[in-house]
């Protein structure tokens, strides 16, 4: 019985991969390959209690893919495999949906590499090398942005020459659309009303991080934009500056733009401005023991985030949730009570022993009495990329 998707996660270097069952979200199978093409590269996976550990010694993606093939047919799941999703980083203009792979398709998330360089050959190197070890499979991509395509144009559009838009694709696409799309459908049920009646902000909190105003079921804004440089402050990345910082740091440390760039996407955020460290759990331990910088690089990261989710109010009808997920979201009730802390204009305001409960992996309202809602949901990309892969595999 063909009951089971392969979600493939495919970067640079490492390739993420879980056997998903869509129905009940349950995944038989989950692991990881990492420092491809290295004398280092190896694989763990784990199924069910066992731990598999497989070295590949200077393998790449192939190698990876074959080690991922010998584990399925080990544990008796190969057969169970329908189909084969893709998370796919950009989609640009061209997918507003998740797709069935063809070769056409190869060539369009090709094409759409010019606006994510980093992250879409690695997505395709993952796409071809599954194709090739699974050719009689349905391939789907399940794309970040896609979600954020029904955004309109007053949220999508920089106020730069309209020609840079037109001719180049210049604009806002958005990112952690996966998660957005499933956290917005959760919060729906936690809400216990459809989807097509709800107003959300979602906010999502890992490594990377971003919020979106959700409308009857659509992403209608989000802080991320042509990158997913834009908006919070997040682990390495510096979210929004004002433009000019790029001529500044260029001048002040003698490196190029591009240099620049890598600056504000790798060492920044949390990591920069504590001089610590880019994760959470870490900076709230740190700060707890004085310091100072752990202190204040979690209190512009609250603040930023508030700021924006009150922004995010203004593309939005009415609020009937906020909800928090992503690593930090779903774990940082010290997050979350500060970001709430600073919304009380919009009617926010925290149940502290609601909100100390839900940690870990417990899911729930964290408001307190007559405030507006909020949520705590947690994100679960690659089942909404098993669902879709699912739906239009047709198996
Ligand atoms: P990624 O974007 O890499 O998927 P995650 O969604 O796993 O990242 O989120 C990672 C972040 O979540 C890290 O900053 C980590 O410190 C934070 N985090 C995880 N657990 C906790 C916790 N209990 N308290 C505070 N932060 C946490």
């Amino acid at each position: 019985m063909t009951d089971h998707v392969l979600v493939i996660n495919c970067g640079s270097s490492s390739l993420k991969f879980a056997a998903i069952d869509p129905r009940t979200g349950v995944a038989a199978l989950t692991g990881l390959a990492e420092r491809l093409g290295s004398p280092e590269a190896s694989l763990s996976a784990r199924l069910g209690e066992d731990r598999h550990g497989v070295t590949l010694a200077g393998g790449g993606h192939e190698a990876a893919m074959r080690a991922v093939l010998d584990v399925l047919d080990a544990s008796g799941l190969t057969t169970r495999i329908g189909a084969v999703g893709h998370r796919v980083v950009h989609g640009g203009e061209r997918f507003k949906s998740s797709v069935r792979i063809d070769d056409a398709v190869e060539a369009e998330i090709d094409a759409c590499a010019r606006l994510a360089p980093l992250h879409n050959p690695a997505n395709l190197i993952g796409v071809r090398v599954a194709r090739r070890c699974f050719p009689s499979l349905p391939h789907v991509a399940v794309f970040d942005t896609a979600f954020h395509q029904s955004m309109p144009a007053h949220a999508y559009l920089y106020a730069i020459p309209h020609s840079l838009y037109a001719e180049h694709g210049l604009r806002r696409y958005g990112f952690h659309g996966t998660s957005h799309r499933y956290v917005a459908a959760e919060a729906a049920q936690l809400l216990g009303r459809p989807l097509q009646d709800c107003a959300l902000i979602t906010a999502h909190l890992g490594n990377g991080a971003s919020a979106a105003a959700v409308l009857n079921g659509h992403s209608v804004d989000t802080t991320m934009g042509l990158t997913p440089l834009e908006g919070l402050v997040m682990g390495t990345r510096s979210g929004d500056i004002d433009p000019s910082l790029v001529q500044f740091i260029g001048n002040a440390l003698n490196q190029s733009a591009d240099q620049v760039i890598d600056l504000l996407n790798r060492k920044s955020g949390l990591l920069g401005l504590s001089g610590l460290s880019n994760d959470c759990r870490t900076l709230q331990a740190a700060a707890e023991e004085g310091h100072a910088g752990a202190r204040v690089a979690l209190e512009v990261f609250c603040y930023r985030l508030a700021k924006h989710i009150a922004g995010l109010s203004a593309a939005l009808p009415r609020l009937d949730a906020l909800v928090f997920t992503g690593g930090i979201g779903e774990n940082s009730a010290w997050v979350r009570e500060q970001v709430l802390a600073r919304l009380g204009l919009l009617g926010f305001a925290v149940d502290s022993a609601a909100n100390a409960r839900c940690v870990g992996g417990v899911a729930g309202p964290i408001h307190a009495a007559g405030s507006r809602t909020v949520l705590v949901v947690n994100t679960n990309e690659e089942l909404l990329i098993a669902r879709d892969t699912f739906a239009l595999a047709g198996v």
